[in-house]
């Protein structure tokens, strides 16, 4: 009989780490959570022990490290919260950088040779044409995005130094929840329009701000392409199983090939919830681009990665099945 490998999770203890961490138990794997619960939860960890501990924190890691001697890294831990990055820049590149730039290290010191990264679409910044392909210019517009991009740069330089393999998922917008219901989406502040949208529905909000109403979009509001926290989960699996196979590095872009508008998404909550949302009509937010649509094929491809869901209602429904179960109404 083979031991069971050991992955460790950073960050597993929030939103998509604790669905990936599912699917690789799922798998078969043990799923070692790192996180300093800065904003996850430890009910969030569910199928491997919780480990407490900062990226920035050297000693700890490689005690951690050295207890598990995990196979591979899967990197979520960071701050992900875009206009908070325009006015605390620091606050994100002590994080998402220096942090990134611990972990990364102590991986080498302690002979982890395979990182997967949460990279992400704010990479692109403004995109010149869609859908967004993995070639296409990287110029990030906020500290958010630069933050991610100096870290894809940074497992690079690594990986030709020191002979270590990474994939950096770019994730479009991540949505839904685990459709048994066991865990879900659960930011505080939440920023993200599908819960907020679901809390305007159920009343736990009196309404929901739609940002602008005059893109050059079809109907309007931005376009963004929503991909299934699950099928998140899935490609995590499959980019762990293809480094574990000698597969070389890539930068792969996750997301439906596919966008729906802010008016879509409200549309979409009052199928399937059968509630009115009271919705409000606002400015556009700062450093928001109109439409943001990938291109997976090249993840496709790579990894023989297919979504699950590719119906928006699919999504909400299960992001609804979460709301109902977890945030009532006050
Ligand atoms: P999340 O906030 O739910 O999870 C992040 C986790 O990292 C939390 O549990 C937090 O406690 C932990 N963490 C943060 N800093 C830490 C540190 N210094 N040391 C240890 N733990 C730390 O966020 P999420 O929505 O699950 O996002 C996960 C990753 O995916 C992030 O890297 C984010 O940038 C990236 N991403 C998210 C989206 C999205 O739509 N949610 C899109 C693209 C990329
Ligand atoms: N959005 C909105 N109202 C909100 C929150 C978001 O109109 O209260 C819009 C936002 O402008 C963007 C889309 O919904 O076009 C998705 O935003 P979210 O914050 O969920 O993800 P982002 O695309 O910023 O990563």
């Amino acid at each position: 009989m083979t031991a069971q490998k050991k992955v460790l999770v950073t960050g597993g203890a929030g939103y998509i780490g604790s669905h990936t961490c599912q699917a690789l138990a799922r798998a078969g794997y043990l799923p070692v959570v790192y996180d300093s619960l800065v904003y996850g939860h430890d009910w969030a960890v569910q199928w491997g022990p919780l480990e407490r501990g900062d990226i920035r924190d050297s000693a700890r890691l490689d005690e951690v490290m050295r207890l598990y001697e995990p196979c591979a890294v899967v990197h979520f831990a960071a701050f992900a919260y875009v206009g908070e990055s325009v006015h605390d820049p620091s606050k994100y590149y002590l994080n998402n950088v220096a942090g990134s730039l611990s972990l990364i290290d102590a991986a080498q010191r302690n002979g982890i040779a395979n990182f997967i990264f949460s990279s992400t679409c704010a990479t692109y910044g403004t995109p010149e044409r869609l859908p967004i392909t993995e070639d296409s210019p990287q110029n990030p517009i906020n500290p958010y995005g630069a933050s991610k991009l100096m870290v894809e740069r940074m497992l690079e330089d690594f990986a030709a130094a020191y002979g270590s393999r990474f994939i950096a998922l770019r994730y479009f917008n991540a949505a839904g929840c685990d459709a048994d219901g066991r865990i879900g989406e659960d930011h505080d502040p939440e920023t993200h329009l599908i819960p907020l949208v679901l809390d305007a529905a159920s009343g736990r909000r009196p309404d929901v701000t739609v940002f602008g109403l005059d893109y050059d979009t079809r109907d309007g509001t931005c376009i963004r392409d929503y991909v299934h926290v699950c099928d998140l989960a899935s490609a995590h699996v499959l980019a762990l199983g293809a480094l574990l196979s000698g597969q070389p590095s890539a930068k792969l872009n996750l997301g439906l090939g596919y966008g729906f508008s802010v008016l879509d998404v409200i549309n979409s909550v009052e199928r399937v919830t059968g509630l009115k949302v009271p919705v409000v009509h606002g400015a556009r937010r700062a450093g928001d681009p109109a439409a943001l649509v990938s291109d997976p094929t090249r993840a496709m491809a790579a990894l023989g990665w297919k979504p699950a869901f590719t119906d928006l209602d699919r999504i909400v429904e299960t992001a609804w099945a979460w709301h109902q179960k977890h945030r009532p109404v006050r």
